[in-house]
């Protein structure tokens, strides 16, 4: 665990200036992303501002100034031979469960299917059973250490999904859990999901189970237990009616819904999800045309999952198709024990560029701005500008990489940040040799 050099915020004014990082060699504050809405981003985008430049955090952990010899009340960092990118977003994670399926993954790779892994004692079910014998706190250390990995490689904000129960009572168990590790100021801001249809019990009738979280739906928004819902309608899981059914009473709940939307083929849940006002469509290996079309007038964003397809073995989403259609494009690790097992989202980079073609400013946005449209967030994270929050990435810039070549190297080389910022505390990282 990286040391945390935290600072205290109290017995100041609202608006004093608690922390300086100055002579920061450049900037990459995303302001291009913001203007765009994050379609069709282009280099530009990304806003390098070339320094010595400095960034201001006031007590709220809201950045106050970006500018040239920034007035410092305050804790001051060196910010000399740095470069500074708005703090990644990982907007689709299935970051709480206990056991572990590796066997799958090797089963998968020797060419077995689906079922022999089931009949095997694989699967979702697999987890679920696995996490139900656990205590709480268990659950709870888990997703503790998985989140300061994930801190660690830059992820700021974590969208975490429950999904792995059998009951409602064990969903809101799960959401439970996600609330009190969020309440720990040096875990990532934690954004939980009520993912009540992830996968239907054995000798569950869909209707009933999907009435059953409906029904827990009063106490997720009473004790603000998610910010939002999530369902996987796929042939074998949930039908696209239910998922419907169930984001719809979210919604007059006052929660915000997305989807696992036509991943293994095209249930047309893609087209039904943008015009129910999803805030994100994730996969999409499968989405239509119309679909594509309704993206690029809609606000709802298209988050793209490369590892899933690069550990399973499926067909990578086209992604370029969507970003030339003017599509908003987050990028997640899906993390999860069946399918994405890697938290990094420095994999997914690679693979975004490497197999979907997207351009380092793309890769950019799809972990910043989009992402944090992905969650309703956009208006409050996502760029390094005045009035956002500060969670901020500090990599070491290296020689003759400045500006675009920069981006470019981290998009590809899988390098960790050497500092963190989170709501204005830093969490260093050993610097490397
Ligand atoms: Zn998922």
């Amino acid at each position: 665990m990286p040391p945390i050099l935290s600072i205290t915020t109290r017995g100041l004014n609202a608006r004093a200036t608690i922390m300086i990082i100055r002579n920061l060699s450049g900037i990459f504050t995303g302001e291009g992303f913001v203007q765009r809405e994050g379609r069709r981003v282009r280099d530009d985008d990304c806003s390098f501002v070339a320094g010595p430049i400095d960034i201001a955090i006031d007590d709220r952990g809201t950045i106050s100034g970006v500018g040239r010899e920034l007035a410092s009340p305050g804790e001051v960092i060196d910010g000399a031979g740095m470069i500074a990118l708005p703090g990644f977003i990982d907007p689709h994670t299935h970051a709480i469960f206990s056991g572990d399926r590796s066997t799958e993954y090797f089963m998968r790779w020797a060419g077995k299917t689906y079922l022999e892994i089931s009949q095997a004692g694989g699967g979702i079910h697999s987890t679920v059973t696995a996490t139900a014998g656990q205590t709480s706190e268990e659950l709870e250390a888990l997703l503790r250490l998985r989140l300061q990995n994930m801190l660690a490689c830059g992820a700021t904000v974590v969208e975490v999904k429950s999904g792995y129960a059998a009951t409602a009572e064990d969903e809101l168990r799960l959401l439970r859990c996600i609330k009190r590790v969020s309440e720990d100021r040096a875990m990532p801001e934690l954004r939980p999901s009520f993912l009540g249809l992830h996968a239907l019990p054995r000798g569950r009738i869909e209707s009933e189970f999907v009435d059953e979280m409906i029904a827990a739906l009063p106490e997720v928004t009473r004790h603000e237990l998610a910010t939002q819902v999530d369902s996987f309608p796929e042939k074998g899981f949930f039908t696209r009616e239910s998922a419907l059914r169930f984001s719809a009473a979210a919604k007059a709940s006052g929660l915000p819904c997305k989807v696992h939307a036509d991943e293994l083929c095209d249930l047309g849940s893609s087209a039904a999800f943008i015009r129910a006002g999803a805030l994100s469509i994730d996969h999409l290996q499968h989405i239509n045309n119309e679909a594509v079309s309704l993206l690029a007038t809609h606000p709802t964003v298209a988050t793209m999952l490369p590892a899933t397809s690069f550990f399973v073995g499926i067909p990578y989403a086209n992604a370029r198709r969507l970003l030339d259609a003017g599509a908003r494009v987050a990028l997640a690790t899906d993390f999860n024990p069946g399918t994405a097992p890697a938290f990094d989202l420095q994999l997914t980079h690679m693979l975004a560029a490497s197999q979907m073609k997207m351009t380092p400013a793309e890769i950019l946005c799809a972990s910043t701005y989009n992402a944090a449209a992905a969650l309703g967030l956009e208006k409050t994270h996502g760029a390094i500008m005045p009035g956002r929050v500060g969670n901020i990435l500090l990599y070491s810039s290296t020689g003759a990489a400045a500006g675009l070549t920069m981006l470019q190297q981290i998009s590809i080389s899988r390098a960790k940040p050497f500092a963190v910022v989170l709501l204005g505390s830093v969490s260093e990282q050993p610097r490397h040799g």
